[in-house]
């Protein structure tokens, strides 16, 4: 298979912008560097774990691992102490990669840490980055040309074990590989027609497929740069966005804050108008959010739709295919997918109302879950991926999520109620600020609709009648909520995803 990186090569690209951390960059010359000088320190392992801080360090020691052919496992640094234990038991990383400085919790201090360096002098690799570990000899400067050392590796290797956001259970670990990196990689960057000049802007963790294989390998993988801006802000995506990035990618928490800011902030107006692409992924993109962005800037925000299974399944294509807010676009090069109904037949006719699940295959798979042959195998049906998200298809065959199986489909007097279409409704509410819509058990109805509501204005929430009347004079009146409970805050994980499991415990 060819290197992941063919910018990496020395040659015209090393002067050329790769990453920018703050006030950190690395052109591709210095990041081969940087990488080169790792390789060696880490060659050999089983598997490396990465602190993954938003930082140019974890970008370096991802792309050290992958051309060294080591599977790096991204550790979330905000986790706490008994998730990280869970992950460590259950990868078993021979060391763990950190920026010099970080600070590493106690379930981390048994293993042998490994600093990341940025300023590595310039060089080639190694032509064994085992060998060159083994004598401890410098690297660099015989191989200063030529391809970069992964190019002939074994497409099925492990390249990274991702571990899933845990929004429904504690965290999965999906072993990538090398294949499914440049798959789904390569399928969005000729939907997307990404290229060496674009500049990607983003604030996402860097310990998920999004923030991290989506948003630091894709550009790397074209040639292009990448601008993280450490902690998002309003502000930064203006700056960044002005000042020649042309691509945004963030979570729908993300796109909320931006539509927010959007009233008061001239400047963003300005700078979401002028890219040239704004993607949203990871969870849904609430209809009033795309309709107030569209409104201020004349912009669509293009949804996507993966997992870290699966990585990149879906997306909306610019320019082909028509303005459907709430669509999540067609299948990726690729990528086969098809809805299945709860009997197990495949649904055939696309008439936008029949909801089954997503099943997906492709070479954009994983291979498996670490350590979990039960859970592999209940995830598939023959070599179809189950998604446990439901959905309906359009009849032009584009995709519109209903939600996930386990928590967003609510069954009520013989209705199946999607939670995420009763959501987009409360959140045109204008006393709504947050909603998250649930099911619970009820005598009657077999479940009720219950939603969970942030007001506007916390010293006048709007009342359960209220609500209910609005749902009920939009959508059919038996989705409308029976119950209305207040909070300060919706329970979210890192990536912004609600927590339903959290809501009723
Ligand atoms: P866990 O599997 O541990 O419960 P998770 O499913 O949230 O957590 P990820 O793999 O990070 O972990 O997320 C994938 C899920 O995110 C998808 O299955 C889907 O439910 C949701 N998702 C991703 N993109 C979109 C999108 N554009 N619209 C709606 N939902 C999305
Ligand atoms: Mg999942």
């Amino acid at each position: 298979m060819s290197s992941l990186f063919p910018a990496l090569a020395a040659g015209p690209d090393d002067a050329r912008p790769a990453l920018r951390f703050g006030e950190r960059s690395l052109t591709y010359g210095g990041l081969r560097a940087a990488a080169a000088a790792l390789a060696p320190r880490i060659a050999g392992a089983a598997r490396v774990a990465v602190w993954a801080t938003p930082s140019a360090e974890t970008a370096v020691a991802v792309v050290a691992a992958l051309l060294a052919g080591v599977p790096a496992v991204p550790l979330n640094p905000r986790t706490g102490e008994r998730e990280l234990t869970h992950v460590l038991t259950d990868s078993q990383p021979a060391l763990v990669l950190a920026a010099p400085g970080d600070d590493l919790p106690a379930p981390l201090a048994g293993l042998p840490r490994v600093d990341v360096g940025l300023h590595a002098r310039e060089g080639g690799w190694p032509a064994d980055p085992a060998a060159a570990a083994q004598v401890g000899g410098p690297v660099g400067g015989a191989d200063t040309g030529g391809a970069p050392p992964d190019a002939g590796a074994d497409p099925e290797a492990p390249a990274l074990i991702v571990y899933t956001s845990g929004t429904t259970g504690p965290p999965k670990g999906a072993v990538l590989p090398r294949r499914a990196l440049a798959a789904s990689l390569d399928a969005l960057a000729d939907a997307w027609a990404w290229t060496a000049d674009d500049v990607l802007v983003h604030a996402l963790p860097l310990f998920h497929v999004h923030g991290l294989v989506l948003g630091v390998l894709g550009p790397l993988r074209r040639g292009g740069s990448v601008r993280h801006l450490g902690r998002f802000t309003a502000e930064g995506v203006a700056r960044e966005l002005a000042d020649g990035g042309t691509v945004l990618f963030g979570v729908p928490t993300m796109y909320h804050r931006l539509a927010e800011a959007l009233g008061t902030d001239e400047a963003l107006v300005k700078a979401l108008a002028g890219a040239r692409l704004l993607v949203s992924g990871s969870a849904a993109l609430p209809l009033p959010v795309h309709e107030r962005i569209t409104a201020a800037t004349g912009r669509r925000v293009v949804e996507r739709y993966g997992m870290t299974e699966t990585l990149m399944n879906t997306s909306v294509r610019v320019g082909q295919d028509p303005h459907r807010p709430g669509s999540v676009g067609t299948p990726l090069p690729g990528v086969a997918l098809r809805l299945v109904r709860d009997d197990g037949t495949p649904i055939t006719a696309y008439d936008g109302e029949t909801i089954g699940e997503v099943q997906v295959r492709g070479p954009n798979l994983f291979s498996g879950y670490l350590n979990r042959p039960d859970a592999t195998a209940a995830a598939f049906d023959g070599d179809w991926f189950r998604t446990g998200d439901m959905a309906v298809r359009d009849a032009d065959g584009s995709l519109r999520l209903v939600g996930r199986r386990a928590t967003d489909l609510i069954k009520s007097g013989g209705f199946k109620i999607g939670a995420g279409e009763v959501e987009n409704v409360l959140l045109a509410h204008p006393g709504v600020r947050e909603a998250a819509v649930t099911g619970e058990p009820d005598a009657d109805l077999g479940e009720r609709v219950v939603a969970w509501v942030v007001p506007a204005d916390p010293a006048a929430p709007p009342s359960p009648g209220d609500l209910a009347g609005h749902v009920a004079a939009q959508l059919a009146p038996h989705k409308r909520p029976r119950a209305v409970r207040y909070l300060e805050a919706l329970p979210r994980n890192d990536m912004g995803k609600v927590m339903k499991r959290a809501l009723h415990g």
